[in-house]
Protein backbone atom coordinates (compact mmCIF):
# COMPACT_ATOMS: atom_id res chain seq x y z
CA UNK A 1 0.00 0.00 0.00
CA UNK A 2 1.31 3.30 -1.00
CA UNK A 3 2.29 5.53 1.58
CA UNK A 4 2.75 9.54 1.90
CA UNK A 5 6.57 9.90 0.64
CA UNK A 6 8.19 10.84 3.95
CA UNK A 7 11.06 13.52 3.32
CA UNK A 8 14.69 12.85 5.10
CA UNK A 9 14.02 13.49 9.01
CA UNK A 10 15.91 16.59 10.49
CA UNK A 11 17.97 14.34 12.15
CA UNK A 12 19.57 12.58 8.94
CA UNK A 13 19.57 16.37 7.37
CA UNK A 14 21.52 17.44 10.14
CA UNK A 15 24.04 14.35 10.18
CA UNK A 16 24.67 15.58 6.94
CA UNK A 17 25.69 19.04 7.18
CA UNK A 18 27.80 18.26 9.87
CA UNK A 19 29.68 15.87 7.77
CA UNK A 20 29.91 18.92 5.31
CA UNK A 21 31.20 20.82 7.74
CA UNK A 22 33.96 18.42 8.79
CA UNK A 23 34.98 17.96 5.43
CA UNK A 24 35.59 21.77 5.45
CA UNK A 25 37.13 21.95 8.56
CA UNK A 26 39.69 19.36 7.51
CA UNK A 27 40.60 20.62 4.11
CA UNK A 28 40.92 23.71 5.84
CA UNK A 29 43.17 22.43 8.33
CA UNK A 30 45.41 20.92 5.57
CA UNK A 31 45.88 23.66 4.03
CA UNK A 32 46.35 25.90 7.16
CA UNK A 33 49.26 23.35 8.10
CA UNK A 34 50.63 23.10 4.84
CA UNK A 35 51.37 27.25 4.52
CA UNK A 36 52.53 27.32 8.51
CA UNK A 37 55.00 24.38 8.28
CA UNK A 38 57.50 25.45 5.48
CA UNK A 39 56.76 29.37 6.60
CA UNK A 40 58.01 28.46 9.99
CA UNK A 41 60.35 26.10 8.99
CA UNK A 42 62.10 28.83 6.63
CA UNK A 43 61.56 31.32 8.83
CA UNK A 44 63.36 29.66 11.68
CA UNK A 45 60.82 30.09 14.11
CA UNK A 46 59.15 26.66 14.42
CA UNK A 47 59.14 24.84 17.34
CA UNK A 48 61.30 21.75 17.54
CA UNK A 49 58.37 19.72 18.53
CA UNK A 50 56.35 21.12 15.58
CA UNK A 51 58.92 20.10 13.04
CA UNK A 52 57.99 16.56 13.47
CA UNK A 53 54.60 17.15 14.65
CA UNK A 54 53.36 19.28 11.69
CA UNK A 55 53.75 16.83 8.70
CA UNK A 56 52.44 14.09 11.70
CA UNK A 57 49.52 15.93 11.60
CA UNK A 58 49.22 16.89 7.69
CA UNK A 59 49.25 13.01 7.36
CA UNK A 60 46.77 12.18 9.59
CA UNK A 61 44.13 14.92 8.84
CA UNK A 62 44.57 14.39 4.62
CA UNK A 63 44.10 10.44 6.14
CA UNK A 64 40.82 11.09 7.84
CA UNK A 65 39.55 13.40 4.80
CA UNK A 66 39.80 10.65 2.52
CA UNK A 67 38.38 8.59 5.51
CA UNK A 68 35.75 10.67 5.45
CA UNK A 69 34.99 10.32 1.32
CA UNK A 70 35.15 6.84 1.58
CA UNK A 71 33.22 6.09 4.72
CA UNK A 72 30.93 9.15 5.05
CA UNK A 73 28.87 6.35 7.16
CA UNK A 74 31.46 6.02 9.31
CA UNK A 75 32.20 9.62 10.31
CA UNK A 76 32.58 8.63 13.87
CA UNK A 77 36.71 7.47 13.37
CA UNK A 78 37.05 11.18 12.17
CA UNK A 79 35.05 12.62 15.02
CA UNK A 80 36.92 10.94 17.48
CA UNK A 81 40.83 10.63 15.91
CA UNK A 82 40.78 14.31 14.20
CA UNK A 83 39.05 16.18 17.62
CA UNK A 84 41.90 13.95 20.21
CA UNK A 85 44.99 14.97 18.01
CA UNK A 86 43.95 18.75 17.31
CA UNK A 87 43.22 19.23 21.23
CA UNK A 88 46.16 16.79 22.77
CA UNK A 89 48.37 18.65 19.97
CA UNK A 90 46.93 22.52 20.70
CA UNK A 91 47.48 21.97 24.70
CA UNK A 92 50.36 19.53 24.91
CA UNK A 93 52.33 22.49 22.35
CA UNK A 94 51.16 25.67 24.41
CA UNK A 95 52.23 23.46 27.51
CA UNK A 96 55.97 22.98 26.39
CA UNK A 97 55.84 26.35 25.29
CA UNK A 98 55.54 27.64 28.78
CA UNK A 99 57.58 25.33 30.38
CA UNK A 100 60.00 24.09 27.44
CA UNK A 101 63.48 26.22 29.00
CA UNK A 102 64.56 27.33 26.14
CA UNK A 103 61.71 28.96 24.65
CA UNK A 104 60.79 30.80 28.13
CA UNK A 105 61.91 33.96 26.82
CA UNK A 106 59.33 33.86 24.06
CA UNK A 107 55.77 34.51 24.15
CA UNK A 108 55.43 33.31 20.49
CA UNK A 109 55.06 29.48 20.68
CA UNK A 110 52.51 30.16 23.19
CA UNK A 111 50.46 32.65 20.99
CA UNK A 112 50.70 30.79 17.99
CA UNK A 113 49.17 27.87 19.55
CA UNK A 114 45.82 29.30 21.55
CA UNK A 115 44.68 31.16 19.18
CA UNK A 116 44.27 27.67 17.04
CA UNK A 117 42.48 26.43 20.41
CA UNK A 118 38.89 27.80 19.63
CA UNK A 119 39.07 25.45 16.45
CA UNK A 120 39.14 22.76 18.21
CA UNK A 121 35.70 23.73 20.78
CA UNK A 122 34.01 24.57 17.65
CA UNK A 123 34.53 21.49 15.69
CA UNK A 124 32.85 19.80 19.39
CA UNK A 125 30.30 21.84 18.79
CA UNK A 126 29.37 20.91 15.54
CA UNK A 127 29.29 17.49 15.36
CA UNK A 128 28.49 16.87 19.58
CA UNK A 129 25.74 17.74 21.59
CA UNK A 130 25.72 20.94 23.51
CA UNK A 131 26.34 19.25 27.21
CA UNK A 132 28.95 17.19 26.08
CA UNK A 133 30.51 20.09 23.43
CA UNK A 134 31.14 22.44 26.42
CA UNK A 135 32.44 19.76 28.73
CA UNK A 136 34.81 18.65 26.22
CA UNK A 137 35.55 22.96 25.32
CA UNK A 138 35.91 22.79 29.53
CA UNK A 139 38.36 20.02 30.20
CA UNK A 140 40.55 21.04 27.07
CA UNK A 141 40.96 25.08 28.38
CA UNK A 142 41.38 23.40 31.90
CA UNK A 143 43.95 21.46 31.00
CA UNK A 144 46.05 24.79 29.41
CA UNK A 145 44.97 26.80 31.81
CA UNK A 146 45.30 25.12 35.56
CA UNK A 147 48.76 24.24 35.14
CA UNK A 148 49.73 27.37 33.47
CA UNK A 149 47.95 28.93 36.56
CA UNK A 150 49.08 27.35 39.09
CA UNK A 151 52.86 27.17 38.02
CA UNK A 152 52.17 31.19 37.94
CA UNK A 153 50.62 31.40 41.12
CA UNK A 154 53.36 29.15 42.81
CA UNK A 155 56.21 31.89 41.33
CA UNK A 156 57.25 29.43 38.56
CA UNK A 157 57.17 31.34 35.35
CA UNK A 158 58.83 34.75 36.70
CA UNK A 159 61.32 34.94 33.68
CA UNK A 160 58.09 35.95 31.34
CA UNK A 161 57.74 39.16 33.82
CA UNK A 162 54.05 40.15 34.28
CA UNK A 163 53.33 39.90 30.73
CA UNK A 164 52.63 36.10 31.33
CA UNK A 165 49.79 36.20 33.87
CA UNK A 166 48.22 38.83 32.33
CA UNK A 167 48.41 37.41 28.66
CA UNK A 168 46.96 34.36 30.31
CA UNK A 169 44.06 35.96 31.91
CA UNK A 170 43.33 38.06 28.33
CA UNK A 171 43.64 34.44 26.63
CA UNK A 172 41.32 32.63 29.43
CA UNK A 173 38.72 35.28 29.17
CA UNK A 174 38.62 35.29 25.49
CA UNK A 175 37.90 30.91 25.54
CA UNK A 176 35.45 32.01 27.66
CA UNK A 177 33.72 34.29 25.68
CA UNK A 178 34.17 32.42 22.55
CA UNK A 179 32.46 29.21 24.11
CA UNK A 180 29.69 30.96 25.80
CA UNK A 181 29.22 32.23 21.87
CA UNK A 182 29.42 28.31 21.00
CA UNK A 183 27.10 27.39 23.14
CA UNK A 184 24.17 30.32 21.64
CA UNK A 185 24.74 28.84 18.71
CA UNK A 186 24.24 25.31 19.83
CA UNK A 187 21.03 26.78 21.20
CA UNK A 188 19.86 28.34 17.77
CA UNK A 189 20.57 24.92 15.83
CA UNK A 190 18.89 22.92 18.73
CA UNK A 191 15.83 25.06 18.20
CA UNK A 192 16.65 24.65 14.53
CA UNK A 193 16.54 20.96 14.48
CA UNK A 194 13.42 21.41 16.72
CA UNK A 195 11.20 22.69 14.37
CA UNK A 196 12.43 20.87 11.48
CA UNK A 197 10.89 17.81 13.69
CA UNK A 198 8.01 20.22 14.32
CA UNK A 199 7.47 20.46 10.29
CA UNK A 200 7.99 16.94 9.59
CA UNK A 201 4.84 16.03 11.62
CA UNK A 202 2.60 18.61 10.44
CA UNK A 203 3.41 17.94 6.76
CA UNK A 204 2.68 14.29 7.94
CA UNK A 205 -0.16 15.42 9.33
CA UNK A 206 -0.99 17.69 6.13
CA UNK A 207 -1.18 15.14 4.21
CA UNK A 208 -2.51 12.17 5.99
CA UNK A 209 -6.58 11.62 6.82
CA UNK A 210 -7.01 11.65 10.10
CA UNK A 211 -9.59 8.96 9.96
CA UNK A 212 -8.13 6.03 7.62
CA UNK A 213 -4.37 6.85 7.96
CA UNK A 214 -4.31 7.08 4.79
CA UNK A 215 -2.78 9.76 2.39
CA UNK A 216 -5.62 12.62 1.73
CA UNK A 217 -6.93 14.58 -0.58
CA UNK A 218 -3.61 17.19 -0.93
CA UNK A 219 -1.60 14.33 -0.80
CA UNK A 220 -3.41 12.41 -3.86
CA UNK A 221 -3.43 15.74 -5.71
CA UNK A 222 0.07 16.11 -5.45
CA UNK A 223 0.75 12.62 -6.48
CA UNK A 224 -1.49 12.46 -9.59
CA UNK A 225 0.07 15.94 -10.98
CA UNK A 226 3.38 14.86 -10.46
CA UNK A 227 2.22 11.18 -12.51
CA UNK A 228 0.50 13.18 -15.12
CA UNK A 229 3.39 15.76 -16.00
CA UNK A 230 5.38 12.46 -16.28
CA UNK A 231 2.73 10.64 -18.28
CA UNK A 232 2.97 13.89 -20.66
CA UNK A 233 6.71 14.09 -20.66
CA UNK A 234 7.61 10.44 -21.15
CA UNK A 235 4.59 9.28 -22.59
CA UNK A 236 3.76 7.01 -19.59
CA UNK A 237 0.75 4.67 -18.82
CA UNK A 238 -1.32 5.92 -16.04
CA UNK A 239 -4.41 5.07 -14.59
CA UNK A 240 -7.34 6.11 -12.42
CA UNK A 241 -9.63 4.52 -10.58
CA UNK A 242 -12.58 6.36 -8.26
CA UNK A 243 -14.33 4.64 -5.99
CA UNK A 244 -17.66 5.42 -4.08
CA UNK A 245 -19.74 2.83 -1.24
CA UNK A 246 -22.93 2.44 -2.62
CA UNK A 247 -25.52 3.15 -0.25
CA UNK A 248 -23.25 4.45 2.68
CA UNK A 249 -25.85 7.37 3.99
CA UNK A 250 -27.97 3.82 4.53
CA UNK A 251 -25.33 2.34 7.03
CA UNK A 252 -25.25 5.92 8.72
CA UNK A 253 -28.66 5.89 9.21
CA UNK A 254 -28.14 2.26 10.77
CA UNK A 255 -25.29 1.76 12.66
CA UNK A 256 -24.08 5.57 13.34
CA UNK A 257 -21.88 7.88 12.79
CA UNK A 258 -19.23 5.72 14.23
CA UNK A 259 -20.51 2.92 13.11
CA UNK A 260 -19.98 4.49 9.03
CA UNK A 261 -16.52 5.33 10.14
CA UNK A 262 -15.79 2.29 11.14
CA UNK A 263 -16.60 0.85 8.15
CA UNK A 264 -14.47 3.74 6.41
CA UNK A 265 -11.68 2.18 8.40
CA UNK A 266 -11.99 -1.52 7.66
CA UNK A 267 -12.32 -0.41 3.87
CA UNK A 268 -9.08 1.17 3.95
CA UNK A 269 -7.21 -1.99 5.00
CA UNK A 270 -9.01 -3.95 2.16
CA UNK A 271 -8.44 -1.79 -0.35
CA UNK A 272 -4.57 -1.18 0.99
CA UNK A 273 -4.48 -5.03 0.65
CA UNK A 274 -5.31 -5.15 -3.05
CA UNK A 275 -2.50 -2.21 -4.41
CA UNK A 276 0.84 -2.95 -5.69
CA UNK A 277 3.79 -0.58 -3.73
CA UNK A 278 3.94 1.47 -6.60
CA UNK A 279 -0.19 2.58 -6.56
CA UNK A 280 -1.46 5.44 -4.58
CA UNK A 281 -4.28 5.22 -2.83
CA UNK A 282 -6.06 7.47 -0.45
CA UNK A 283 -9.41 9.15 1.08
CA UNK A 284 -10.37 11.36 -1.96
CA UNK A 285 -13.49 13.09 0.79
CA UNK A 286 -16.69 11.56 2.47
CA UNK A 287 -16.49 7.90 1.36
CA UNK A 288 -14.83 8.13 -1.92
CA UNK A 289 -11.61 6.66 -2.49
CA UNK A 290 -9.07 7.17 -5.42
CA UNK A 291 -6.33 4.67 -6.47
CA UNK A 292 -3.55 6.35 -9.01
CA UNK A 293 -1.63 3.41 -10.87
CA UNK A 294 1.58 4.51 -12.45
CA UNK A 295 2.84 2.43 -15.41
CA UNK A 296 -0.78 0.44 -15.72
CA UNK A 297 -2.90 0.50 -18.64
CA UNK A 298 -6.83 0.28 -19.40
CA UNK A 299 -6.38 -3.62 -18.72
CA UNK A 300 -4.52 -3.72 -15.52
CA UNK A 301 -6.53 -0.82 -14.00
CA UNK A 302 -9.81 -2.87 -14.81
CA UNK A 303 -8.20 -6.03 -13.27
CA UNK A 304 -7.51 -4.14 -10.33
CA UNK A 305 -10.62 -2.95 -10.01
CA UNK A 306 -12.65 -5.59 -10.55
CA UNK A 307 -10.28 -7.14 -7.63
CA UNK A 308 -10.84 -4.60 -5.30
CA UNK A 309 -14.23 -4.46 -5.89
CA UNK A 310 -14.68 -8.38 -5.41
CA UNK A 311 -12.39 -7.53 -2.48
CA UNK A 312 -14.64 -5.35 -0.64
CA UNK A 313 -18.05 -7.94 -1.87
CA UNK A 314 -16.06 -10.59 0.27
CA UNK A 315 -14.96 -9.21 3.31
CA UNK A 316 -16.96 -9.40 6.29
CA UNK A 317 -16.78 -5.64 7.74
CA UNK A 318 -18.02 -5.50 11.63
CA UNK A 319 -20.98 -4.22 11.55
CA UNK A 320 -22.32 -7.40 10.12
CA UNK A 321 -23.75 -6.06 6.40
CA UNK A 322 -22.00 -6.49 3.16
CA UNK A 323 -20.39 -3.55 1.71
CA UNK A 324 -20.21 -2.72 -1.74
CA UNK A 325 -18.49 -0.16 -3.84
CA UNK A 326 -19.09 1.67 -6.97
CA UNK A 327 -15.45 2.34 -9.39
CA UNK A 328 -15.07 4.43 -12.18
CA UNK A 329 -11.65 3.34 -13.99
CA UNK A 330 -10.48 5.66 -16.88
CA UNK A 331 -6.60 5.73 -18.04
CA UNK A 332 -4.08 8.58 -19.41
CA UNK A 333 -4.62 10.39 -23.00
CA UNK A 334 -1.90 12.22 -24.61
CA UNK A 335 -3.11 16.22 -23.34
CA UNK A 336 -4.98 14.84 -20.44
CA UNK A 337 -4.92 17.15 -17.22
CA UNK A 338 -5.07 16.05 -13.57
CA UNK A 339 -8.70 17.64 -14.31
CA UNK A 340 -9.36 15.72 -17.52
CA UNK A 341 -8.53 12.89 -15.96
CA UNK A 342 -10.63 13.07 -12.76
CA UNK A 343 -13.73 14.33 -14.31
CA UNK A 344 -13.80 11.31 -16.72
CA UNK A 345 -13.07 8.97 -13.74
CA UNK A 346 -16.15 10.46 -12.10
CA UNK A 347 -18.22 9.95 -15.11
CA UNK A 348 -17.43 6.69 -15.31
CA UNK A 349 -18.07 6.06 -11.31
CA UNK A 350 -21.39 7.77 -12.08
CA UNK A 351 -22.05 5.62 -15.17
CA UNK A 352 -21.42 2.49 -12.27
CA UNK A 353 -23.44 3.82 -9.80
CA UNK A 354 -26.63 4.32 -12.76
CA UNK A 355 -25.93 0.76 -13.86
CA UNK A 356 -26.63 -0.61 -10.43
CA UNK A 357 -24.16 -0.48 -8.13
CA UNK A 358 -21.03 -3.03 -7.03
CA UNK A 359 -19.62 -2.75 -10.26
CA UNK A 360 -16.60 -1.37 -12.16
CA UNK A 361 -17.21 0.57 -15.51
CA UNK A 362 -14.47 2.31 -17.79
CA UNK A 363 -14.65 5.68 -18.44
CA UNK A 364 -17.60 6.63 -21.38
CA UNK A 365 -15.62 7.89 -24.10
CA UNK A 366 -17.06 11.38 -25.70
P1 LIG B 1 -24.44 6.18 -3.45
O1 LIG B 1 -24.55 4.73 -3.54
O2 LIG B 1 -25.16 6.91 -4.52
O3 LIG B 1 -23.02 6.63 -3.35
O4 LIG B 1 -25.16 6.59 -2.10
P2 LIG B 1 -24.50 7.13 -0.81
O5 LIG B 1 -25.50 7.12 0.29
O6 LIG B 1 -23.23 6.43 -0.51
O7 LIG B 1 -24.09 8.58 -1.25
P3 LIG B 1 -24.17 10.03 -0.64
O8 LIG B 1 -23.07 10.80 -1.29
O9 LIG B 1 -25.54 10.57 -0.81
O10 LIG B 1 -23.86 9.89 0.89
C1 LIG B 1 -22.59 9.85 1.39
C2 LIG B 1 -22.69 9.93 2.89
O11 LIG B 1 -21.37 9.76 3.47
C3 LIG B 1 -23.20 11.24 3.38
C4 LIG B 1 -22.27 11.63 4.49
O12 LIG B 1 -22.94 11.97 5.69
C5 LIG B 1 -21.43 10.42 4.73
N1 LIG B 1 -20.07 10.71 5.16
C6 LIG B 1 -19.19 11.54 4.57
N2 LIG B 1 -18.06 11.56 5.28
C7 LIG B 1 -18.20 10.73 6.33
C8 LIG B 1 -17.40 10.33 7.44
O13 LIG B 1 -16.26 10.75 7.57
N3 LIG B 1 -17.91 9.44 8.32
C9 LIG B 1 -19.15 8.96 8.20
N4 LIG B 1 -19.59 8.10 9.09
N5 LIG B 1 -19.97 9.34 7.19
C10 LIG B 1 -19.50 10.19 6.26
MG1 LIG C 1 -21.65 6.59 -1.86
MG1 LIG D 1 -20.17 9.83 -2.56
Amino acid sequence: MSSVPSPASPLETMAQRELTITRRLLWAGISALSVLWPLEAVTGVIATWDRWLYPLMLVVFTGLALWLRRRPDKPQVVYLIGGAMLNTYLVAAALMAIFTGDLQSSIFPLVTTTHWMPLGYAAAFVVMARRASLILAGLTMAALFVPVGVAIAMGHLTVWGPQLPVLTANLALAHGVFILGLISIASLRNGYIRSQERIAVMETLASTDMLTSMPNRRALTQQLQSHVALANRHAQTLSVLMLDIDHFKVINDQYGHAGGDDVLRELSAVLGAQLRASDHAGRWGGEEFLVVAPGVGLPGAMDLAERIRAAVEQYRFSHGQPVTVSVGVTDFRPGDTMDTLLRRADAALYGAKRQGRNQVTLQALP
